[in-house]
């Protein structure tokens, strides 16, 4: 017997949001799903056009209280995903970032409250932790949050935000803290996506500094089931680690993706340093293990299968990758 019955998705038309839109079909095939997502230059419709019969969708602000209120009347759960969510773009405008993330997440915790929402599951990112460079350990849920960039401090308010509903109003919240995640449908600003397309344009592939930036790459499908179990199985007031235990630079992702394209290595560019860079994530993804997680994809096999999948998708990302919104950003960002 399933333990929702009617679901909201915010951010429902982004890259991990629409994956898990995808999953949550299949693994939940009774449930009602209904995704509310403002379809900002990263949400993108195309990435639900093959089940957009089977959700309702709300095009809608969560930082708009009125969307708010339609979205979440009879929902039984919601679980946000939507995000103002590259770094960079925080960089040059944080007020974005502090509107969405943090005003939009607690309206959400409003409508929760209000509407007695059975389950309130928050989407945040081991960029919480900030920078574990010059350490060799893992992040632990119970380490102290010390984010660094706009975007980071910004989801590390929506966590503060979203343990007080728990505390104080006895709201069930749980939180999952993803490591860097690729996969398909993600939006081609991030460095993975980024370095594919490049390199199928035969374009260079901008590196920050000495390209020596740790990630713990984690494929998209796994996040998704991560989210799934923390959403089911998750204790309330917690929040649950998802990482693939595969530490990769910049310098290795660039290779592995030349690589798998058979491009040549010259391909590579040094480009100026992301201000503030943080060096090195690493989570410790023991706790959702114990709930019974297991990431099913390491990094050689989840790249090999994101490479063909925007092989086969070029139109998805030429016509992502063709808009101003994108080519601005990018000539600023990367020739300045
Ligand atoms: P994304 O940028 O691809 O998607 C975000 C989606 O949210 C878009 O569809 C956008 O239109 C929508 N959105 C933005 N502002 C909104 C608003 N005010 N109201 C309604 N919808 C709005 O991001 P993503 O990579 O899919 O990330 C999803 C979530 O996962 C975010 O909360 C992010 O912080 C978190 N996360 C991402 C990663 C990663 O590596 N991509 C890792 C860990 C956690």
């Amino acid at each position: 017997v399933e333990k929702f019955q009617k679901v909201l998705i915010t951010g429902g038309a982004g890259f991990i949001g629409s994956n898990y839109v995808h999953y949550a079909l299949n693994q939940h095939p009774t449930w009602e799903i209904v995704v509310i997502d403002k379809l900002t230059y990263a949400g993108n419709l195309d990435n639900l056009k093959d089940v957009s019969d089977r959700i309702t969708f709300i095009q809608g602000d969560i930082a708009n209280p009125e969307d708010v209120e339609k979205a979440v009347n009879g929902v039984d759960a919601i679980l946000n995903f939507a995000a103002e969510s590259h770094v960079d773009r925080s960089l040059r405008d944080p007020i974005p970032f502090i509107r969405t993330n943090i005003e939009g997440t607690l309206l959400l915790l409003e409508a929760a409250r209000k509407h007695q929402v059975k389950r309130f599951l928050h989407v945040s990112t081991d960029e919480v932790y900030g920078d574990l460079v010059g350490s060799d350990r893992h992040s632990l849920e119970s380490d102290p949050l010390a984010p660094r960039s706009p975007y980071a401090a910004s989801k590390a308010g929506a966590e503060h935000l979203v343990f007080s509903y728990g505390i104080s109003y006895g709201l069930d919240v749980v939180i999952t803290r993803g490591s860097n995640t690729y996969g398909l449908y993600q939006y081609p600003e991030k460095i993975i996506p980024l370095f594919i397309t490049n390199a199928l344009e035969s374009k260079s592939l901008p590196i920050y500094g000495d390209g020596s930036a740790v990630r713990d790459y984690l494929y998209v499908e796994d996040h998704c089931s991560g989210i799934d179990i923390v959403l089911h199985a998750g204790t309330s007031g917690h929040a649950y680690n998802l990482g693939a235990r595969m530490e990769v630079n910049g310098i290795e992702v660039a290779k592995t993706i030349l690589g798998l394209l058979d491009c040549p290595e010259s391909l590579m560019q040094a480009v100026s340093d992301r201000p503030g860079h943080d060096y090195r994530y690493s989570v410790d993804p023991s706790a959702t293990e114990t709930l019974g997680w297991q990431r099913q994809w390491d990094f050689q096999r989840g790249m090999a299968q994101t490479v063909a999948w925007y092989k086969q998708n070029w139109d998805w990302w030429q016509a992502v990758k063709s808009k101003k919104v994108f080519q601005e950003h990018y000539n600023e960002w990367y020739n300045k």
